[in-house]
């Protein structure tokens, strides 16, 4: 087993005339909290939408955990152990913390369809146990969101949803976390917090991986191992925070310094 856990091998995407990514190549290790950085337009959304099979790829390949998973199905991918969160909070608002988070799980969906022929009792007791799992993942982040998993999530302040979406993401138990800008919509201190509660989740989980794309530099360089920095389409650096930082065409095309 290699320490390697996702290549990406000369990843092209073309949308018509326009280069989303243009022969783009990186790997991300076991364990690591890998920043993918870049001005707007640059690339990075399209890099976490070909890994999720939303998009095929144009040219190139991905490699997840040794297996060829280029243009597969969002499906085979969650299956593999990518999942992934938005910019955009993306819960459904009247319905409760817990259905929120077991939407997440499709092991569960599978017993769902199943639960008419299961009868009563058993029903309840898968009920349960379910409930159970989400309730204990819940509690390991701050907040007292455990004792509240029938409230609905429309009225939760947008730190207490993002944790809610990254529970929904690792109630499956993955070995890739996408991350999509956590600390959009947040203020300066909530983030901060959401950023020790990830830094908990990799602490915890065995393994587990994450990519994290965001614009506030104070986040990457406090939770990143690496950094890769696109810029149109393009890898133009990568390295610790520090090392990209105090590099001038990273300085010149991103960091405006
Ligand atoms: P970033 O996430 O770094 O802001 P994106 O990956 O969203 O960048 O976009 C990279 C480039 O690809 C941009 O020029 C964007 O306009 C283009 N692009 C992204 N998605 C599409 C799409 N579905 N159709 C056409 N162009 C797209």
């Amino acid at each position: 087993m290699t320490n390697s856990l996702l290549e990406f091998r000369n990843l092209t995407k073309r949308f018509g005339g326009v280069t989303a990514l243009d022969d783009f190549s990186m790997h991300l290790n076991r364990g690591e909290i890998l920043g993918l950085i870049g001005p707007n337009g640059s690339g990075k959304t399209t890099s976490f939408n070909l890994l999720t099979g939303i998009y095929p790829a144009s040219g190139g390949s991905i490699f997840f955990d040794g297996e060829d998973i280029t243009n597969k199905s969002p499906r085979k991918v969650y299956e593999a152990g990518v999942v992934r969160t938005f910019q955009r909070s993306r819960l459904c608002l009247p319905l409760s913390i817990y259905d929120n988070i077991m939407i997440g799980d499709t092991s569960r969906l599978k017993t769902g369809i199943c639960a008419n022929l299961l009868g009563r009792k058993a029903f309840r007791k898968q009920y349960e146990e379910t409930f159970e799992k989400a309730r204990s993942l819940v509690a390991t982040f701050s907040g007292n969101l455990a004792d509240r998993m029938m409230e609905p999530v429309g009225a939760l302040p947008m730190i207490e949803r993002r944790r809610i979406e990254i529970c929904r993401a690792l109630i499956s138990e993955p070995r890739l976390l996408l991350l999509d800008e956590p600390s959009a919509g947040m203020t300066h201190d909530e983030t901060d917090q959401l950023m020790t509660d990830i830094l908990d989740v990799r602490a915890r989980g065995e393994g587990l991986s994450i990519i994290i794309v965001e614009h506030e530099m104070g986040v990457i360089e406090r939770i990143t191992d690496r950094c890769v920095v696109l810029s149109y389409g393009r890898k133009i650096a990568e390295g610790s925070y520090a090392e990209v930082a105090a590099d001038a065409e990273v300085q010149n095309a991103y960091l405006g310094v």
